[in-house]
């Protein structure tokens, strides 16, 4: 049995115009799920639903098997790092981090310990007496945590947790929260915008689209093989290209700018198809690859970013002018010893075919 299950869940706010139009989710026990897809479409809202805070018009939520439907918000047991719930502004940090175990009516000795514990658990050991105006945005965040994480809630929700932290702040405590709560051992609801922090903190990602889940997988799997357009998109992939592929056995991608052999079998038809950012392999550099195709335009871009270049070529095709954007590993244009083109200047690469993946038709 699943630990926590979202069956059917439907809603809207208002007739005709759906936020959540039949979604399912399962959580094994300890998982931490995060929920990721553009503004809007409808994360908050699901959450929300779990929590209690909101009610399903359709649908039930399933802890352990049991019906949530008639459990009110407080008798869940579930721990809420919303922004709605921010720290109390004229308690201390030790102060918000009991709240909880106060409402539980725990004694003082037993929160002492359990306070110490939790800011122990998110490095603020020793801030049990600084007043929350005192912190910074990181520290502010890791308190919030220690709050909900004291009273052992069965499962942890947390919608956009690092969203008011500036860039660097954010990459720091996406790493850290992760292991903090891993080293708990919580199941974890996150809610997110940003792929790279889904990435970096759940064992599976939900990319949610419009009111539905379009892709389910681990971090690797939906980066490896997004299975829709909107999922490709959402990540950040911009060489999609219509595709057809004319043979089932030994099949070859025909595109507006060339052929492309394929890695595996697959049905002939219409597809689009994504060439990875790291297909590429500069000519000249290793010729006995295989390769799935070549690819010749005129350098648009070349951008430094330490480990790699990001480049973008021009390529015009059949149907006229296509950019193309890749990363290339700086180490790779070090030792292939051919000069590294510069920007207006003709570049040749080869394409990895299996770094080629077909996706249904635009
Ligand atoms: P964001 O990251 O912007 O919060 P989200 O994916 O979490 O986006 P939701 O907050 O679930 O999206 O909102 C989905 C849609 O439902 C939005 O169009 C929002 O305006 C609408 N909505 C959410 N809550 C309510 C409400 N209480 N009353 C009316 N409409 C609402």
């Amino acid at each position: 049995m699943n630990f926590l299950s979202a069956v059917d869940i439907h809603k809207a706010f208002s007739p005709g115009t759906s936020v959540l139009r039949g979604v399912d989710l399962d959580v094994a026990e300890g998982e931490i799920v995060c929920l990721l897809g553009p503004s809007g479409c409808g994360k908050t809202t699901l959450l929300r639903i779990v929590a209690g805070l909101e009610q399903a018009d359709q649908g039930v939520v399933l802890l352990r098997g049991q019906d949530l439907g008639q459990v009110p918000v407080h008798k869940r047991h579930f721990g809420l790092m919303f922004q709605e719930f921010a720290l109390f502004p004229h308690k201390t940090v030790g102060e918000n981090v009991a709240f909880g175990l106060r409402m539980m009516g725990w004694s003082p000795q037993k929160i002492d310990t359990r306070v110490k514990e939790m800011l122990e658990l998110v490095a603020l050991s020793g801030y049990e007496d600084r007043s929350v105006f005192e912190l910074s945005g990181g520290e502010r965040q890791r308190t919030a945590l220690a709050r909900s994480l004291a009273p052992e809630p069965l499962l942890l929700m947390l919608d956009e947790p690092l969203g008011s932290l500036d860039r660097t702040l954010r990459e720091e405590l996406m790493n850290e929260l992760r292991m903090i709560l891993k080293r708990v051992g919580v199941t974890a609801l996150y809610v997110t915008h940003d792929q790279q922090e889904a990435f970096a903190i759940a064992d599976r990602v939900v990319v949610m689209n419009q009111g539905l889940i379009e892709q389910i997988g681990r971090p690797e799997q939906v980066y490896n093989s997004p299975q829709t357009l909107f999922v490709a998109h959402f990540l950040g992939f911009s060489n999609l290209l219509p595709a057809i592929v004319t043979l089932d056995t030994s099949p070859m991608a025909d595109t507006p700018i060339g052929a492309f052999r394929l890695p595996h079998p697959v049905q002939r038809g219409m597809y689009t198809l994504l060439i990875r950012p790291e297909a590429v392999d500069l000519v000249g550099y290793d010729d006995s690859r295989k390769a799935g195709g070549r690819l010749s335009g005129r350098l648009v871009t070349r951008s430094f970013r330490g480990s790699i270049y990001h480049i973008a070529l021009e390529i015009v095709g059949k149907d006229g002018p296509h950019l193309m954007r890749f990363d290339i590993p700086v180490r790779l244009w070090r030792d292939a010893g051919v000069p590294v083109p510069e920007v207006g200047n003709s570049i040749d690469l080869y394409v990895d075919s299996e770094q080629l993946l077909l996706l249904p038709p635009e």
